[in-house]
């Protein structure tokens, strides 16, 4: 995942390990551990599966749901596992700590909402083909998700485009029409109205061409401070106006769509199938 490969730290050999808090969940004896790097110092913590699953929900806005939570404890364990398994981008260890990279992780108090998500699902795990799988998420999607292909360039079988049930979080951003084009790095020489917007079929934008030159849908993005790559704009005589929906990059499952589905009453295992239909959860 392009995500992964973001991450340019240098690996400390030093393996610290993380005293478990066996008070936490029952039965741990066969638990796995996994290495997760802390950026900041180099060091490599080895710790207990589950609780690097809770440290990860510790430091993500979610939602009050059970079934929610459940939900996104499931695609961390798997997204772990997944990262365990194949080549790490960190060497010594499967996952570090940078949320710019990986996965924030916290180690302080663990709230009672999180820890009980994670033991209702220990050993639980969305499998493709049998092997743990990369089950990304993110805050909030809009109309469709996105599939890896159109954010990463890499087509991933089991994370494609799905319809959501959200409209997703929606933002209203205006800019001068100079400012728009000078954010953009494009000549003040060209009219907005002379851009090329090109979108994939879940209404992300992909690509902005001019005349001489071109961008990515994730650089627009970030050089204009969107929260997402799913806008559309409207050209007025003096400013650009832009309609951004949802939250992050639309891959996977949706921390805003699982909170609609689980308060429709849907569970766990039926929040994890609406997003990866192509996923089978095993213990
Ligand atoms: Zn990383």
């Amino acid at each position: 995942m392009k995500n992964y490969l973001l991450c340019f730290f240098v690996l400390a050999a030093a393996v610290v390990l993380l005293p478990r808090a066996s008070a936490l969940l029952p039965d741990r004896e066969e638990e796995p551990f996994l290495g997760v790097l802390d950026a900041e110092s180099g060091e490599i913590f080895s710790l207990p599966l589950e609780d690097y699953v809770i440290g990860v929900m510790e430091t993500l806005s979610l939602p009050p749901e059970t079934e929610a939570r459940k939900a996104i404890a499931v695609a961390i364990r798997s997204r772990a596992l997944y990262c365990k398994e194949h080549t790490p981008v960190h060497k010594n260890a499967a996952l570090c700590n940078d949320p710019a990279c990986c996965l924030g992780f916290a180690t302080a108090e663990f709230s009672p909402e999180n820890v009980s998500a994670a033991a209702e699902t220990a050993g639980q795990v969305l499998t493709y083909q049998g092997r743990p799988a990369a089950a990304l998420f993110h805050e909030s999607a809009g109309k469709y998700t996105a599939s890896a292909f159109s954010v990463y360039g890499v087509e991933v079988p089991y994370l494609q485009g799905v319809k959501n049930l959200e409209e997703g979080v929606t933002e209203a951003f205006t800019f001068s029409r100079e400012k728009l084009l000078s954010l953009l790095g494009i000549p003040s020489r060209i009219p907005p109205e002379d851009l090329f917007w090109g979108y994939d079929r879940f209404g992300r934008v992909q690509v902005l061409e001019w005349e001489s030159g071109s961008l990515t849908g994730e650089q627009v993005q970030s050089l204009l401070g969107l929260p997402s790559t799913c806008f559309t704009l409207s050209l007025g005589v003096e400013k650009v106006h832009i309609l951004c929906h949802g939250r992050g990059n639309g891959v996977g499952l949706s921390l805003n769509g699982a909170s609609i589905l689980a308060r429709e009453g849907k569970d766990y295992t039926e929040i994890l199938a609406f997003y990866f239909p192509k996923l089978s959860l095993e213990t």
